[in-house]
């Protein structure tokens, strides 16, 4: 069994702390390793030494910060087997999923090499006589960031690659389930040369997010988690006087048209209903085929493919869907399929009492599919987070997209259609961050910026990509007069 330290100032540290988390193996029930709930004092300790490495990173010209992202970018490529093996160590999801979780995160440490070209700023010369204006971006100093534990390496690195290339220094929390990804990229940061006290991680519950929230020489916040958290981080830290972006819950849709190409389509439901156990806030979890025919039909190819899925631990090459983050999130999700069939919701799929031989302490469910599911059911209201598919009958595209709408979360949404028209009208209306047209699981790349509206993001900011250069930076604009010879009495007026 492991002890999980701190990372302060460049070097491991163990926790003096006697509040201690354990973390488990999903796919066994077993206990793998140990993580302290720091305290204060350590967390307090950790901003202390960012604040002091900082003003020297951020005076650093940015063609260096970029050289160390290179260096790190090319660690983590040689070593991204490794990294996903962490992953799915304490994840449980497969190593594939895995990797593709990496290869999403090393997109964002690629953008943010760039960081040169996007700290150039702005020069306006002879905006009056003599005069020069020049607008130039700049790090707030020590920003935070607190991360869920669905994607244990990407939605870290969503945040710190791009607030360190800025100048910052960052402080990570990570999820206290699955915090080994985060430390082994915080040896290959080490390794690139990144100066200690530039990025550190402490590891803890709800009193050290209080900590950093409250904590005054932290200039802004970035979290990625459940909706009720993200609010609270987002009223608690902006009461504090920082900037926050705020990441919350999501209940993603796909709309299905009568034209669709429903081979294509129900593939894709399964990939983006199933794929990482429906445990990413991406998951695509409600279906919305347009039409009788098109339900009859969607839920008849969807039937056997929901009872063929292959499920089982990330170590079998053969699996697609492994467990559920922890026992208590399988009772949770296994009491939601309880609620969908007493409310009568119809189970075309029941994932409860899914056994596997070796693995009975894991903790999976099987895929679930339920059918003709309504609005008012607890199923379709909430964030189940794990492997079930609900199927809302819509008989127009008009009462699709209401569907949509009146829903509370609005992270992502997708529509499968051969017609250019509904395409065109849905992505213009849809009141949804992120839309897909033939697209299940519409994240965006790296250089553009990721965000859903709604309930699903508090605090306005995109992350990563460009939105990220705003929030982690501040502008300054300068006005300057050379040469100083220009005769001018006192003015009075306002300078125009
Ligand atoms: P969570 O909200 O339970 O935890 C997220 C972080 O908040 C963790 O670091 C945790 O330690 C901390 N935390 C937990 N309870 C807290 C409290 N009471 N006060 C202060 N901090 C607290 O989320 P999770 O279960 O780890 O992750 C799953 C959730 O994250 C889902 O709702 C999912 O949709 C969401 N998510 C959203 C996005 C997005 O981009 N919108 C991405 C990934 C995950």
């Amino acid at each position: 069994m492991y002890e999980i330290k701190n990372a302060i100032n460049g070097k491991l540290v163990s926790s003096n702390s006697d509040r201690k988390s354990q973390i488990f193996n999903p796919a066994t029930g077993e206990q793998i390793g140990i993580l302290p709930l720091s305290t204060d004092d350590e967390i307090n300790a950790a901003v202390a030494n960012a604040k002091a490495a900082q003003p020297a990173w951020g005076n650093l010209p940015p063609a260096k910060r970029a050289r160390i992202m290179f260096k790190f970018l090319q660690l983590l490529n040689d070593n991204i087997d490794e990294l996903a093996r962490h992953i799915s160590n304490e994840h449980g999801k497969t190593h594939e999923d895995a990797l593709g979780e990496c290869a999403r995160g090393i997109e964002v440490v690629e953008f943010a090499c760039g960081i040169p070209q996007m700290l150039k700023g702005e020069f306006s010369r002879n905006v009056g006589p003599a005069i020069d204006t020049f607008a130039d971006r700049q790090p707030l100093g020590v920003v935070a960031g607190i991360t869920p534990f669905n994607f244990p390496s990407m939605v870290p690195m969503w945040m710190y690659p791009m607030a360190i290339a800025c100048g910052n220094a960052f402080i990570l929390k990570p999820s206290e389930r699955d915090p080994s990804a985060s430390m082994f990229c915080f040896e290959l940061f080490k390794q690139a040369g990144l100066p200690d006290g530039i990025f550190n991680i402490v590891h803890g519950d709800k009193s050290a997010v209080d900590c950093l929230l409250d904590h005054p020489d932290i200039k802004a916040i970035s979290f990625v988690g459940s909706t009720p958290i993200a609010q609270y981080v987002y009223e608690r830290g902006t009461k504090a006087g920082k900037r926050v972006q705020a990441l919350g819950g999501a209940k993603n849709h796909m709309i299905i048209m009568p034209d669709a190409d429903l081979d294509a389509a129900a593939n894709a439901l399964m990939g983006a209903g199933f794929g990482s156990a429906g445990e990413r806030c991406m998951a695509i979890s409600v279906a919305v085929p347009v039409g009788e025919e098109t339900a009859n039909k969607l839920v008849a190819k969807l039937k056997p493919m929901v009872e063929a899925l292959k499920i089982g631990p990330a170590n079998d090459e053969t699996t697609e869907m492994g467990p559920l983050i922890t026992k208590m999130h399988q009772e949770k999700v296994l009491n939601y399929i309880d609620q969908g069939e007493k409310a009568g919701a119809e189970l075309v799929v029941d994932g409860r009492g899914f056994a596997l031989q070796g693995y009975e302490n894991g903790y999976f469910v099987g895929g679930t599919l339920f059918d003709n599911v309504k609005e008012d059911m607890s199923i379709y209201r909430d964030e189940i987070f794990g492997p079930v598919l609900s199927v809302v009958r819509k008989n127009s595209f008009e009462d699709a997209l209401d569907l949509i709408h009146g829903h509370e979360y609005a992270n992502g949404t997708a529509i499968f259609t051969r017609d250019g028209d509904a395409a065109r009208a849905f992505a213009d209306r849809v009141e949804v961050g992120m839309v897909g047209i033939n697209v299940p699981i519409p994240v965006p790349v790296a250089y553009h910026s990721f965000g859903g509206w709604k309930s699903s993001s508090f605090g306005g900011h995109g992350i990563y990509g460009p939105e990220a250069v705003h929030f982690y930076t501040r502008l300054k604009t300068i006005t300057t007069r050379w040469p100083t010879g220009v005769k001018e009495g006192a003015v009075f007026t306002f300078p125009s």
